[in-house]
């Protein structure tokens, strides 16, 4: 019973957990509501695309919501709508996904990034308050797999040296730090709600503010049909044209779905945090992390992304790689490896010239004696090695004990028995990938 299923013995779980995994939900209202916006003929209007902006704002109880085609261009227009432009740096923690910081390149700002913490896997507030400099502009802050990252502290340093917050809340919608929802605490927020999201509708993303100044701006910025919204002064005479973006409207059939899904949404989380925390409960005496925030009233939404924390020295150096193999041996599902590979490693912020400016296109704009010499490898210890100490577990969508006790039963069997396994250890580093092959979904 107890040799491992890696070593030839038999395996603890057995039962598909598909059914309960499967994301998103959709349920009839959204089927109808897509088939009344196909019938009416209304697929690229903005009326109901409206009402979904205005019940969004009102969830996060934002005085703006604007709903555009993907989340990559809200955090785009959330740059512009802070002002971010030529010679301008804007910090971005290393471990997210591209989105969060690469859309300021084509802005000619510089992206800057900066560490992620160890047990948070959110920007590291100390590292960030390092890389500012007087051309630091902006901060981009992602709730990295649904953790609250530690505002307080964020939004500190950022006062002090009058940088704009940017929340990327993809990964995190409707998630709590100290009671108030994320995206609420920096000058703008934008988020992805993409079908792999936890707020997922299709494609699309949404900027939420209470600054109208960002609000307009976005709206100049990727809204030419919607100049009515567009007034103060310095703005509206500019209205008409996409002023520096383009067409960025969300389809309706997306926020179409997306007022459905607002309504099912909070009680959707709630049976997931039941589940992820009842899978967690069954591991509590063993020494892994579970990624859930300590403080009181921060929640982690739909636990987008979940995240366990693994700590080698906690298995006698056993590799995460092996650990984590053997759990799938033991018919472990939803279990992989790493995280997002670190951004600061790409070539694309060191050597391209994307605009042909004869110079690299992360640094182009930068004044002469800006120092230049940026996102080196070795800067950012934590996000270079965080794959080594980090691994995805299965987003269970709601309690069903039987099935997530034998999820438990795989980790708990290769913990417990993790001394087999040191002989056969290859011993492999795991690598973040960039994405270099077509995804699925
Ligand atoms: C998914 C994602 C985005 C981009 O959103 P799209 O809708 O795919 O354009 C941005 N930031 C993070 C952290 C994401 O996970």
């Amino acid at each position: 019973m107890s040799k491992l299923a890696i070593l030839g013995g038999e395996k603890v779980a057995t039962s598909s957990i598909a059914a309960n995994v499967k994301w998103p939900v959709v349920n009839r209202a959204m089927e109808e509501g897509v088939l009344s916006v196909l019938r009416d003929g209304n697929m690229s209007g903005t009326d109901i695309t409206k009402k979904f902006e205005a019940e969004f704002a009102k969830w996060n109880g934002t005085k703006y919501a604007l709903a555009q085609s993907s989340g990559t261009s809200c955090l785009q227009a959330a740059m512009f709508g802070v002002g971010l432009g030529h010679g301008d740096e804007i910090i971005c923690p290393s471990t997210t996904y591209w989105a969060s910081g690469l859309p300021a390149m084509s802005l000619g700002a510089t992206i800057v990034f900066a560490d992620i913490d160890r047990k948070t896997l959110c920007l590291d507030p100390a590292d960030f308050e390092k890389r500012i400099t007087p051309r630091t502009k902006a901060v981009v802050v992602v709730h990295y797999c649904a953790y609250p990252a530690p505002m307080d502290e964020i939004m500190a340093i950022a006062r002090k040296h009058n940088i704009k917050v940017i929340e990327d809340v993809s990964h995190a919608q409707g998630g709590r730090y100290k009671g108030k929802m994320l995206g609420t605490f920096g000058d703008v927020a934008a988020m992805s709600l993409m079908s792999g999201k936890s707020f997922a509708i299709g494609e699309g993303g949404i900027l939420i503010t209470d600054d109208r100044e960002i609000y307009e701006r976005a709206m100049l910025w990727g809204h030419y049909e919607r100049g009515g919204d567009i007034n103060l002064p310095g703005l509206a005479e500019y209205k008409g044209l996409p002023c520096g973006g383009y067409k960025y409207r969300m389809h309706q059939l997306s926020s179409v779905v997306g007022l459905e899904q607002l309504k099912k949404y909070d009680d959707e989380c709630a049976a997931i945090d039941a589940a992820m925390k009842y899978f967690w409960a069954g591991l509590a005496d063993l020494p892994l992390g579970n990624h859930i925030p300590e403080e009181a009233n921060s929640t982690k939404g739909g636990w987008y992304a979940c995240k366990g924390l693994y700590d080698p020295a906690a298995f006698e150096g056993l590799s995460l790689k092996y650990f984590i193999e053997a759990v799938v041996a033991e018919g472990g599902q939803g279990f992989g490896a790493g995280c997002n590979a670190a951004l600061h490693t790409h070539p694309l912020f060191h050597t391209m010239d994307v605009y042909g400016d004869g110079k690299a296109a992360n640094t182009a704009n930068l004044p002469a004696d800006a120092n230049k010499d940026i996102n080196k490898d070795g800067d950012l210890p934590v996000a270079e090695s965080i794959c080594n100490y980090t691994f995805s577990i299965p987003w269970f969508k709601h309690v069903d004990r039987a099935l997530i006790d034998e999820q438990i039963a795989a980790v708990r069997k290769v913990c417990e028995n993790y001394k087999d396994l040191l002989a056969s250890d290859p011993k492999e580093e795991v690598k973040g990938k960039f994405f270099q092959t077509a995804r699925k979904n």
